[in-house]
């Protein structure tokens, strides 16, 4: 259903190629013929762009397509395995992986559009001075920021109030390369880990909301190692992913670096405390080293408080007020633990 919506505005963008090829044939007799099937051809391709009254549509059958192509391409075995889960899989199961895998798409474009008020970013620019941000705060947030131990394919780029991170979505640690899905017959494995165009935006002043917001299924964050963290939860909404860390001929769920990518081979994420870059940052017995931030601008940090012990004051978010390695004032940041729900589901603040 989706490809022939696909083809047909392929049809109507390629000035309608069926006219043309019959253009070319000459014989007298086919004059009305052609005429006939002109007619008929121009009316279908009338009809079929006609058919596509609502470009939210056509945003949705690029964005599967999209979906289909980051199958792995390199890996038929995998590709064996995931078309015979989805083929021998409960709906629940796709539901459950096709859900992430579009809540985690659906959201992506959206964030570069906006700091999150729902304006364009041009009018945003022009809007800044509606915005009062501290400039000292600015300044001292500015270089924190510049400063983070960001991997060398992640670019951070400060315009006003906006940070905007890009990379490819790929940690740069080594991580798992395959998703452990759950099938009707128990787990298999599907597909791994593939670039992407992970481009975000959070604010470099965070402002603190009247009540936090909860997380949705897909990004609540970017981590300097060029990833991103969800939320504690997996598809559904219910399955706590480091919870359900089952191992399948070696592969676990989760990974030793606290994160996965998701069912159809796309973006890696953590789930939890992302090891492989709290144990490089972080020194024994001080307060974890700023790993990375969420999408309303406050920094997120290891399991570490200022004794070097995990922090027993967090509130509902993950949060507290203290100091940090990187700021001298007492600042709110959130923490990621080693114990459920490991990391936030809710943001403090405006994003
Ligand atoms: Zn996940
Ligand atoms: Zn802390």
């Amino acid at each position: 259903m989706i490809a022939t919506c696909v083809l047909i505005l392929g049809d109507c963008s390629a000035d309608s190629q069926p006219v043309h090829r019959l253009s070319g044939n000459d014989g007298p007799m086919r004059n009305v013929q052609r005429l006939v099937v002109m007619a008929v051809a121009l009316a279908a391709v009338a009809a079929a762009c006609g058919s596509e009254p609502d470009p939210d549509e056509a945003i949705t059958a690029e964005e599967t397509v999209v979906a289909e192509d980051n199958s792995p391409t390199d890996a038929p075995e995998e590709n064996e395995a995931v078309q015979d889960g989805e083929q021998e899989g409960g709906q629940d199961e796709r539901q459950g992986a096709v859900q992430e895998g579009e809540q985690e798409g659906g959201e992506r474009p959206e964030r570069p559009a906006g700091d999150g008020d729902g304006r364009p970013e041009d009018e945003q620019e022009s809007a800044e001075p509606d915005v009062p941000v501290d400039s000292e705060d600015a300044a001292m947030r500015t270089e924190i920021v510049r400063s983070a131990q960001w991997a060398d394919d992640v670019t951070i780029t400060i315009d006003g109030n906006t940070v905007r991170f890009e990379s490819d979505g790929l940690p740069s640690h080594e991580y798992l390369d395959a998703y452990l899905a759950d099938g009707p017959d128990g787990k298999y494995l599907s597909g791994g880990a593939e670039a992407y165009d992970a481009s975000f935006e959070f604010p470099l002043v965070p402002e603190a909301a009247d009540s936090p917001s909860e997380t949705s299924n897909g990004p609540i964050g970017v981590a300097i190692s060029g990833a991103v963290y969800f939320d504690p939860y997996e598809a559904n909404g219910e399955v706590v992913a480091n919870d359900d860390n089952d191992t399948i001929d070696g592969v676990p769920f989760i990974d030793a670096c606290g994160g996965h990518p998701i069912p159809r081979g796309t973006d890696y994420h953590y789930h939890g405390i992302p090891y492989c870059i709290t144990d490089a940052v972080d020194t024994p017995g001080a307060h974890s080293t700023l790993i990375g931030f969420l999408f309303d601008g406050f920094p997120i940090y290891g399991p570490q408080d200022s004794d070097g012990e995990e922090p027993t004051d967090l509130d509902e978010c993950h949060g507290h007020v203290g100091p940090t390695p990187e700021f001298d004032d007492d600042t709110y940041h959130y923490h990621i633990i080693s114990t459920s729900n490991y990391i936030s589901e809710c943001l403090s603040g405006v994003s």
